[in-house]
């Protein structure tokens, strides 16, 4: 059986392989892929800066952003149904994973589809636990590969109302930095929840955004501080230097989410007066969001499926051929 691997640690390893056929042990679902994903968590993968193979030797086979098809019926599954499957595994041993909150485990210790100690989805099939597929609605056919990166948006989004929430607050305008397919799906969530956004990135013009009702601001030619100020600010560029300044783009009791990532060596500047008076007088927080709970799958889901009817949705499946910034999912 065929299946995309990878040497983790090791650069440009990533290759077909040939490998054993899949079998389903009892307790588990067998299913054939159809999509996957590629996003920037497998680009450093495959460039040896991330990832864990299982303990089956030394290669991981990559994927953690897939659409797959039942091949048996079985466990609440039946023959044909479209799912997709959880990325993060519990560590077993941590009060959040006991909760089934592995999103938010506090070891490290956890297991990740096609990233870490756990292969992935790009084979022909796959053995899963049950409890991780997520059933995907037939009309959603292909976008249904976008549920995992949509996850990740309603995590976060999920976390920012919630702290936004702890006091009264209302999330009225929000900026979306950053326009790559975490950017333009966070945007759409914010539209469907009636939001005014805000979208920023580099390139001149953004049709996708434009169609979602968002309004674009390229950055080459607007300031972001001159758009006035957001209840909420989501970094999805991957730009450390942006995040620090998320803190200044704030209104009252503002909510900033970390969703990029940014692992180069830096120092970045952040006003001292943002950080010493106005986020404590206003009340304002700066927080990260990584992986999703079931919940948040479901939503994602949910959601993809309201959005479904947009053509901009559908068309936007077909162009984002990478999703993720990288390491968020
Ligand atoms: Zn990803
Ligand atoms: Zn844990």
């Amino acid at each position: 059986m065929q299946a995309l691997v990878t040497r983790p640690g090791h650069a440009h390893t990533t290759r077909i392989e040939d490998l054993p056929a899949v079998e389903a042990r009892e307790g588990e679902v067998l299913v054939r892929t159809l999509e996957v994903g590629v996003c920037g968590t497998d680009r450093e993968i495959s460039e040896g800066l991330f990832g864990i193979p299982p303990e089956d030797g030394p290669l991981l086979v990559l994927g953690h952003e897939a659409l797959a098809v039942v091949e048996r019926n079985g466990y609440g599954f039946t023959r044909g149904e479209l799912v997709t499957a959880t990325v993060r595994r519990s560590c077993g041993h941590c009060i959040a994973c006991a909760e089934e909150c592995p999103d938010s485990c506090l070891t490290g210790d956890y297991s990740e589809r096609g990233i870490t100690r756990l292969h992935g989805y790009a084979r022909e099939l796959v053995a899963e636990d049950p409890g991780q597929l997520v059933a995907i609605p037939k009309p959603l056919g292909r976008l249904g590969v976008l549920a995992e990166p949509t996850s990740i948006c309603e995590r976060a989004l999920r976390h920012a109302r919630t702290i936004g929430g702890r006091q009264p607050w209302q999330l009225e305008r929000a900026l979306v930095i950053g326009a790559g397919p975490i950017g333009l799906l966070m945007t759409y969530l914010l539209r469907l929840a009636d939001v005014e956004v805000w979208t920023a990135s580099l390139e001149p013009e953004n049709e996708l955004v434009e169609k979602s009702g968002a309004r674009y601001v390229s950055t080459h030619a607007e300031e972001l501080s001159e758009l006035g100020k957001f209840d909420l600010v989501v970094e999805a560029a991957g730009n450390a230097q942006l995040m620090a300044r998320t803190l200044g783009l704030l209104r009252r009791s503002g909510v900033a989410c970390l969703l990029g990532i940014d692992p180069r060596h830096q120092t970045v500047e952040l006003d001292g007066r943002v950080l010493g008076v106005d986020t404590i007088l206003e009340n304002r927080v700066l927080f990260g969001s990584v992986n999703a709970h079931r919940q948040d799958w479901l939503a994602a889901v949910a959601d993809l499926d309201r959005a479904r009817p947009s053509r901009a949705v559908r068309s936007f499946a077909v162009r984002s051929g990478a999703t993720c910034r990288g390491r968020t999912c």
